[in-house]
């Protein structure tokens, strides 16, 4: 069974292939570049939204992995959450809306505040679907810092660290991240699908 994985975002692919012990293909070498309209209201449905997508037009041969992750802050209800990707509207880059979410802090008054990330990562193959959550905590500042990682690591400190993800080496991510959270209770379930 072949290993795809249901996203089009680089920095998600090369963690994912950083992270991975199994040798994992984009779907977009497969089936090219397209949209997967992610219309659910919780990460969970909007990863199996992606995942079933693929895995429809590649069939049975295939174990499809999403994911859907996102930052959420207390202070902002959980914004920007599971529109983390279109912060700053449709079409926008990562560093949009890394800005756009320095502006609401500042427009707030607010220097540093708690804030979480989530992964959904969703599985999905002939012998069925399956969904697992990670999360990473700790407080987003009102300033971009470093250049490392995506999205909005650079405003992000792990607890337990006094920099930014955009500033710590990518390997402390890979220990401490929500995606490699959900990727390690992912990985007995993908073991167990390709031993069937
Ligand atoms: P998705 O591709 O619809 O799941 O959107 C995820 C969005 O959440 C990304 O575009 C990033 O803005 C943000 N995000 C998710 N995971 C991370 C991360 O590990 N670092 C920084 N930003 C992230």
């Amino acid at each position: 069974m072949r290993i795809v994985l249901a996203t089009g975002n680089k920095g998600k692919l090369r963690e994912f292939k950083h992270m991975c012990q199994d040798e994992v293909v984009a779907f977009s070498d497969l089936l090219g570049e397209f949209d997967i309209v992610e219309d659910g209201d919780t990460f969970a449905s909007n990863a199996l939204i992606k995942a079933r997508t693929i895995y429809e037009k590649l069939g049975e041969e295939y174990l499809v992995i999403s994911d859907d992750s996102g930052i959420s802050l207390p202070i902002l209800d959980g914004a920007p959450g599971i529109y983390s990707a279109r912060y700053a509207g449709v079409g926008v880059t990562d560093k949009d809306n890394l800005y756009k979410l320095i502006e609401t802090m500042k427009e707030k008054g607010v220097r540093a505040t708690p804030a979480y990330y989530t992964a959904a990562i969703a599985i999905v193959s002939k012998y069925g679907e399956y969904v697992v959550h990670g999360w990473m905590h700790g407080d987003v500042i009102d300033e971009a810092r470093g250049n490392k990682g995506f999205g909005y690591d650079p405003m992000f400190i792990p607890a337990g660290f006094d920099k930014t993800l955009g500033e710590l080496d990518d390997d402390v991510k890979k220990k401490i991240s929500h995606r490699a959270q959900a990727l390690k209770l992912a990985q007995p379930i993908i073991q167990m699908l390709k031993g069937k």
